[in-house]
């Protein structure tokens, strides 16, 4: 252990910590931009300039290691003139349009700018307005509001794509795409995590916001949300609330609030996603179909996989996402059974994804979801109408989809799907005492593997998160190193509820807690409450087949709930 102080205050971490480490042991806020934990540590925005013994000159407290004896002082004058100055410098290039702005209220510049009573034109404006490219169905960039931290570069280089980097020189670098390309021409798959790293209103999801609106003041249209399991996890932090706080029931309220709309549970899909996965692994494990079989309920990985793994697309489920088959028993099942003409049934589904916004563009999948929101554009929906969000008593789910499974829930963290095909398998084949909660795969870690004896099977799995991660199980299932029955794949660190489409969480935060683990905590915390925790005893999905279906994996189901993929480029 290292031995130091900060602003006086004592202080003992381990060698080899920087000072920004240490200054949250010793509760002292250093602020910085381009710090982001677990994304990127580089120490080129200078807010985090800080004195200490035995340095020359200020340095950067997320770069700069500790030392036994050291003294560090965060805020004397000289550093505030520094912070002050930095801050007046990166908004003489910035498109200050902080009203209308996205991020207005919620961006971590204007904060800044706030607490060192940064000057906006202490050095004037000097830029060009520099295009908008809004051509990706899922992400929006505005160059003209970059700082250039680099943060989006860096969770968009961890996720292993690379489809951003810094363009050209000095003065007239920018954030982009090779030779000026598009976001939509690349291999970007969508996942949104450049967009959750960005500090300021530099990018966003593209909105469907006003599609939403129009429909709901349609008298035409009879509009129906559905909700995804995370997003009972995340969307209080819009409003204030703590980070793991389950507002499932205030979501439903205030959803309904929104206008003459029903709001239905995407955790039944999940289920029925469980049905159909289930059902697709027994029987390519007893016919010698292709294995492993990967997961399908991420359009991240999927487009990913497309990309760069087109070999693997045989292994992949041919199971639409969870979303998708929502959308299908909608305008086919729902419309039959209520007399509904398909084009008058307005499917909007709530997400904490921007890869999803990609998915409802997919031909092959049939056009049933007519938009799809993140929770961030639900969270503008019920500001924009003035509704009470906190103090809203709870609503609840709209029949004939109001009954779902715990094991339906944990979908929106790293592992749950493979928890929720565990929970069935274990069930159906191993019989009466199968065990409900399989530990191994939960938690954050990147990979997870776990070998489970399942009535006469050894089923031997993997759950990955993060495309980096991704890659490094591909990789081994590719050389022979690794085999395996089934590998769950996420593109977002940690699952959906890390996901690109979820609340902005400023690097205060996100770096002083772990973030990804305290929302699923919320998922498994409501899972465990359920008396209704395996997919394949909803009595739901039970109906959906008795009247609709007839079981997993008939004419029907593949004609509804399936789906193919295509090889793409890799550039
Ligand atoms: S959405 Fe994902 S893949 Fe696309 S640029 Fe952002 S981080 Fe990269
Ligand atoms: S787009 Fe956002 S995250 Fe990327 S460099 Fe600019 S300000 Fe930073
Ligand atoms: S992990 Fe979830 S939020 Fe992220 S891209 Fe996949 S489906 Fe979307």
């Amino acid at each position: 252990m290292v031995n130091l102080k900060i602003n006086g205050i004592p202080v003992s971490v381990p060698e080899g910590s920087t000072i920004l480490q240490a200054a949250k042991v010793a509760n002292v806020r250093i602020p910085t931009l381009c710090y982001l934990k677990d994304v990127q540590c580089v120490g080129s925005c200078r807010l985090c300039l800080v004195e200490a013994t035995g340095a020359r000159g200020l340095v950067t407290a997320c770069t700069y290691p500790v030392s036994e004896g050291m003294e560090v002082r965060t805020n004397t004058p000289a550093i505030r003139k520094s912070r002050k100055t930095t801050v007046e410098l990166i908004l003489s290039t910035h498109k200050k349009k902080c009203l209308s702005c996205v991020r207005s209220m919620n961006c971590e510049l204007q904060k800044l700018a706030l607490e060192y009573n940064a000057e906006e034109d202490r050095f004037g404006t000097d830029h060009d307005l520099k295009p908008i490219d809004d051509l990706s169905p899922s992400v929006v960039r505005d160059n003209s509001k970059c700082v250039m931290c680099t943060r989006c570069v860096a969770a968009c280089t961890q996720q292993t794509i690379g489809a951003i980097g810094p363009q050209n020189r000095g003065y007239a670098k920018t954030i982009g795409s090779p030779y000026g390309v598009s976001l939509a021409h690349t291999p970007c798959v969508n996942c949104g995590q450049c967009v959750v790293a960005c500090p300021v209103g530099a990018l966003y999801e593209k909105s469907n916001v006003a599609d939403v609106w129009g429909a709901i003041v349609d008298p035409t249209k009879k509009v129906v949300f559905f909700t995804a399991p995370s997003v009972r996890a995340t969307l209080g932090e819009a409003f204030g609330l703590p980070v793991g706080t389950n507002v499932e029931g205030k979501m439903v309220a205030a959803i309904k609030q929104l206008g003459d709309i029903k709001c239905f549970n995407m955790d039944i899909t999940a289920d029925l996603t469980i049905m159909e996965e289930a059902t697709e692994l027994m029987q390519r494990l007893s016919s010698g179909g292709t294995l492993p079989m990967f997961t399908s309920c991420c359009p991240g990985w999927v487009k990913f996989a497309e990309h760069y793994y087109p070999e693997f697309l045989p292994n992949i489920s041919t199971c639409k996402s969870p979303q998708e088959m929502f959308s299908a028993v909608l305008k086919t099942y729902y419309c039959e059974k209520n007399g509904i003409d398909p084009k008058d049934l307005f499917v909007v589904s709530v997400i904490p994804c921007t890869a999803k916004k990609f998915e409802v563009t997919r031909d092959e999948l049939g056009h049933y979801t007519d938009a799809a929101i993140t929770t961030r554009e639900l969270a503008k929906m019920i500001k924009e109408a003035g509704i009470d969000f906190v103090n809203i008593p709870d609503g609840e789910f709209d029949t004939p989809f109001e009954e779902a499974s715990g094991a339906g829930a944990i979908f929106g963290a790293t592992g749950g799907v493979m928890e929720a095909a565990l929970r069935t398998a274990a069930a159906k084949l191993g019989g009466s005492g199968a065990p409900i909660e399989f530990k191994e795969v939960r938690g954050t870690a990147g990979v997870k593997e776990a070998e489970y004896k399942v009535g006469s099977t050894v089923l031997k799995v993997a759950v990955a998160s993060g495309l980096n991660n991704a890659r490094k199980v591909l990789e081994d299932i590719r050389s022979g190193k690794k085999n395996y029955a089934f590998v769950e794949i996420m593109a977002c660190p940690g699952g959906c509820i890390n996901g690109g489409g979820q609340p902005y969480v400023h690097d205060e935060i996100r770096n002083s807690i772990d973030l990804k683990a305290v929302r699923a905590q919320a998922l498994y915390d409501y899972d465990r409450e359920k008396k209704l925790r395996t997919s394949h005893e909803n009595p739901a999905v039970d109906t959906l087949y008795k009247e609709y279906f007839e079981k997993p994996s008939s004419h029907k189901a593949h004609e509804l709930l399936h789906t193919t993929y295509t090889k793409r480029e890799k550039y």
